[in-house]
């Protein structure tokens, strides 16, 4: 590996952020992380981390509601109640903060072992950089302000929630997805305005910690934005569990009357509730970045525009991550931002495939994704061949009383190569690497087909759904 003396200078640490510099400070860059919210960014500290953490209590309750079904209930011989189950959301959301923190000290003193230089502050591009190619970025921090110089920038300031001037957070009972966790007392009936994946995993995950819980979603079904099929079966079950789905309810304001928040719907109907979640998408964090002036590009909604190597359309400026819109995934601006190391300090690197890309659905059940879909299919973007298996069938599903979900695979008709695949069902984020492997080293079905799998195992059900592709 050939050594750098470039000088490297991050803009926010966030995935995007910090796992650049774990790069560049790897092939031998000198690296400065300037970052005004904490290391981790939003990711760790108050979206990806903390969402997750509360859904693994959620997952417990889950499990634990399909208890009876496998032989347990919460009696003791007598049958009188021996314990009944109750959520303490305090000590539910103090563990989340504390591994949310916990998780942001553990990347701080990662960066620190590498010899990555960490500011705390707020950075900026100041001006279009010299002749000789060097950029300066002004940084206003606990220590006074500073400029740093840097051979190449990258920017990864990430992203905001979306509020309205209609619906305004008041952080005890409007809140954003930043600001559940601050509650103590399970909300005696939610609202989450947003069916997106972030409205439906809040919404999934407090219907499993017994909360009466309404959804409201501007268009027909659940998650717009996924699998049709792997969508259905979601509100299937979120409805079957009570939970209350208003589709094609677009919300017009979110108002607080005392210990009560009523949304409005433009259809003149009102929907009251103690609580309500905002999550109508994001902002990209780009303002005040003194974007314009050093010549990088914004869309019209202000994220950066890149390329697939994470350039900008500034020299020596890169940007990864939410800031860009591409994929607001922290798995990918992870990715954006060693793309831009690797591509800056001459390693090789492979440009930013989104077809590669897994994502997961952290709802019960979960929806797991990789490369092309059904509706590239149904809109004839890709021919494929399609073969979708209930797990209903599955040996191991019996077994655990998994009732709902399926593998879908998607194959090129003349090849058999893998080009896509969606599983639904509990772990389904587990379940999707080796389609993910599949699809990334154009694997045919037939060869996902010849792996074992372990018997019995859900996972048995990707390598039966890869051998009804074959064609003789
Ligand atoms: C509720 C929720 C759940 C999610 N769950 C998942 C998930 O399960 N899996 C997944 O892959 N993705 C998930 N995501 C998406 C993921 O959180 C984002 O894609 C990820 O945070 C993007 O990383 P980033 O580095 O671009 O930005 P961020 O994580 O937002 O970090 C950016 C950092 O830059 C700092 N910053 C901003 N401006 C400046 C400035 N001028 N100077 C210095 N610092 C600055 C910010 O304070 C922040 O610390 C979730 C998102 C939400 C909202």
């Amino acid at each position: 590996m050939s050594e750098s003396t470039e000088r490297v200078v991050i803009i926010g640490g966030g995935p995007g952020g910090y796992e650049a510099a774990l790069v560049a400070a790897q092939l031998g860059a000198a690296v400065t992380v300037v970052d005004s919210d904490g290391i981790g960014g939003s990711a760790v500290l108050t979206d990806c981390v903390p969402s997750k953490t509360l859904i693994a209590t959620a997952e417990l309750m889950t499990d634990l509601a399909g208890a009876a079904e496998l032989g347990l209930s919460f009696t003791d011989h007598e049958g009188d109640d021996a314990q009944s189950l109750h959520v303490d959301l305090a000590r539910v959301n103090a563990r989340v903060q504390q591994l949310a923190a916990d998780q942001s000290v553990d990347i701080g003193r990662r960066l620190d072992r590498e010899g990555v230089k960490v500011v705390r502050g707020r950075g900026r591009l100041d001006g279009a950089g010299d002749a000789g190619g060097v950029r300066r970025v002004a940084v206003t921090g606990d220590d006074g302000d500073q400029t740093l110089e840097a051979d190449a920038v990258l920017i990864a300031t990430g992203a905001a929630p979306r509020t309205l001037e209609t619906a305004r957070p008041d952080g005890e009972r409007i809140l954003t997805w930043e600001q559940v966790y601050d509650l103590t007392e399970v909300p005696r009936k939610l609202i989450v305005v947003g069916s997106g994946v972030t409205g439906a995993e809040f919404a999934s995950a407090y219907l499993a910690l017994g909360v009466d819980v309404t959804l409201v979603s501007s268009r027909d079904r659940v998650l717009p934005g996924e699998d049709a099929d792997a969508a259905r079966v979601l509100e299937d079950v979120l409805t079957r569990n009570g939970m209350e789905v208003l589709s094609q309810s677009r919300m017009e304001s979110v108002t607080r009357d005392g210990d009560e928040v009523k949304v409005a719907l433009t259809d003149g109907r009102t929907v009251t509730g103690s609580h309500c979640i905002l999550a109508l998408g994001s902002v990209p964090n780009t303002g005040g970045l003194g974007l314009e002036e050093a010549g990088v590009v914004t869309d019209e909604a202000g994220f950066v525009k890149v390329d697939r190597v994470s350039r900008t359309s500034a020299r020596g400026v890169y940007a990864a991550g939410d800031c860009t819109g591409v994929l607001m995934l922290a798995s990918v601006a992870a990715m954006q931002g060693r793309i831009a190391m690797w591509h800056f300090l001459g390693d090789a690197v492979r440009p930013l495939d989104q077809k590669m890309v897994s994502s997961n659905v952290f709802t019960a059940p979960e929806i797991a994704t990789v490369g092309w879909s059904q509706k590239d299919v149904d809109e004839g973007d890709m021919q494929a061949e399609v073969v979708t298996l209930p797990l209903s069938g599955n040996a191991r599903a019996k077994m655990q009383g998994i009732h709902d979900g399926f593998v879908k695979l998607f194959c090129r008709p003349g090849t058999g190569i893998v080009v896509g695949g969606v599983v639904v069902g509990p772990r389904a984020s587990e379940l999707i690497h080796p389609i993910a492997i599949a699809v990334t080293e154009s694997l045919t079905a037939d060869q996902l087909a010849q792996v074992f799998t372990v018997y019995p195992s859900i996972s048995g059900s990707i390598a039966e759904a890869a051998r009804r592709l074959h064609r003789v």
